[in-house]
């Protein structure tokens, strides 16, 4: 059976025998030809496509076939058409829906669910123009699904709004419940990841 993956540029390649395929040539009479994408570790497996389907060229590949990272992709792909179709849906809901049916080896060989998870609102992120990280403190609003969690509870809990002097506090009532419950507070900051001003 064939069918298309995503390359990580985004290109359509072909599975073919659990094999990956990208373009070598396209003929003016319609056939295209592809080269295993292990071409440039030295395989030489070749797939020739016309209208009467798909076949496989006459050499061998040097590597089994790559059925999990096929499925892999596949599942990936799920995930991100879903994440702009179904604007509704939480990134969870999303993760699992598409990871449902996944054996366990392939489960093992996605990403963790944490990265998984950040998927569906990159897509989302894209689909629907939102805003990029502001370059000022001032000037911008948190609104309807940037200040609440994935349940729904409140999540922006406080935002002062200053031009030049802003705080904004992010957390659940229970969170700040637990925090005020418990005797140490250990304290971190993720400076790195944090966007410009707000560090
Ligand atoms: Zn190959």
């Amino acid at each position: 059976m064939d069918t298309f993956v995503k390359s990580r540029k985004g290109n359509d390649q072909l599975t073919f025998n659990g094999f990956i395929f990208e373009v070598e040539s396209r003929k003016p009479n319609g056939k295209i030809y592809r080269r295993c994408i292990e071409v440039k570790k030295g395989c030489k497996g070749r797939a020739i496509q016309d209208e009467s389907g798909v076949r496989a060229g006459k050499n061998e590949h040097d590597h089994p076939p790559r059925t999990v990272d096929i499925e892999v992709r596949k599942i990936l792909g799920e995930i991100k058409s879903q994440a702009s179709i179904q604007q509704g849906q939480t990134p969870r809901a999303i993760v699992a829906s598409a990871v449902s049916e996944t054996s366990q080896i392939i489960k093992a060989a996605l990403p963790s669910v944490q990265a998984l998870k950040k998927r569906p609102q990159r897509s989302r992120q894209l689909a629907l123009g939102q805003p990029a990280a502001p370059v000022t403190m001032g000037g911008f609003r948190f609104d309807g699904e940037f200040t609440v969690t994935y349940t729904g509870e409140q999540f922006l809990l406080v935002d002062t709004e200053g031009e030049n002097d802003r705080i904004v506090i992010f957390s659940t009532e229970r969170n700040l419940q637990i925090l005020a419950e418990t005797k140490h507070w250990m304290v971190d900051g993720t400076f790195k990841s944090a966007p410009p001003h707000f560090t």
